[in-house]
């Protein structure tokens, strides 16, 4: 069995072929998935996919890329957080990525809201005991002092959560799990270019690992650059036991175990 740990069922291009996405999940044994919420408008969507479906659970949270839309207070996000299926706060983080063209030029000082809205989530997940759903880009430094300084220092009380669609180095991966975070792979770990990144596959316990989509972007190969969607998980999973030198199915159990232990909720 499989186990998507980040998907974005509700996006129009995937909702529109839910059906069929359910069928291949079935058929490449991906019997599980984790629907991710960006915007506290989107949530309704997300959460209804993981009531309509045994297998779907759901977060709450808003996408640190999001602007012009609903700023979370730390009740909004523990109100809907005790609602049935809804198992992590997130994704929320940093996203420094691309200042200058993707942020209209604007530079890192200009960006505490996202560190104000990061904050607010890491309350909020502290505050009901669901750990985080993390994205980080760019902003690792700033990701791994914030949660500290939340509280998150890898002992006692903590959230806790996963630092999703990794693609920070070793050293980071490190840091988050003293920090007694899991650590999520997806299809970029396929991807001809990514050698830096497999290193860090290698590197981290198969015990703190999850593997997720992040569907509909970042399609493993064979499918880089059409749309992704949660049955293609096993293609992240294929190429972690190729690095490692292990058996596909012992990834798969052990990420789907890792799943079950992160989000207590989804075996309640
Ligand atoms: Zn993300
Ligand atoms: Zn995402």
């Amino acid at each position: 069995m499989f186990t998507d740990s980040h998907c974005h069922l509700s996006f129009p291009e995937l909702a529109s072929q839910l059906p069929a996405i359910r069928q291949a999940m079935a058929q490449a044994q991906v019997e599980r998935a984790l629907c991710i919420c960006t915007t506290l408008e989107e949530f309704a969507d997300v959460h209804a996919l993981a009531t309509a479906h045994d297998n779907f659970w759901c977060s709450v949270g808003v996408h640190p890329d999001n602007e012009g839309v609903t700023e979370p207070t730390v009740q909004d996000l523990v109100e809907r957080a005790a609602l049935p299926r809804v198992v992590a706060i997130g994704e929320t983080g940093l996203d420094y990525y691309g200042m200058e063209d993707r942020k209209g030029g604007r530079s890192i000082a200009d960006l505490e809201w996202q560190r104000e809205r990061f904050r607010t989530h890491i309350r909020a997940a502290r505050a009901c005991a669901k750990p985080l759903v993390i994205h980080t880009r760019s902003a690792s430094d700033d990701t791994l002092a914030i949660l500290r300084e939340e509280g998150e220092d890898g002992a006692g009380n903590r959230a806790g959560g996963v630092f999703h669609c990794f693609t920070e180095s070793a050293q980071v991966a490190r840091a988050a799990l003293d920090l007694g975070y899991y650590i999520s792979f997806s299809g970029i770990i396929t991807f001809k270019n990514a050698q830096d990144l497999r290193d860090v596959v290698a590197f981290v316990p198969l015990d703190r690992m999850l593997i997720e989509t992040d569907s509909p972007y970042l399609a493993p190969v064979p499918y880089r650059g059409k749309t992704n969607n949660p049955a293609y998980v096993p293609f992240v999973a294929q190429q972690i036991a190729q690095t490692r030198g292990i058996a596909v199915e012992d990834v798969a159990s052990a990420t789907s175990r890792n799943f079950e232990a992160l989000f207590a909720g989804v075996l309640a």
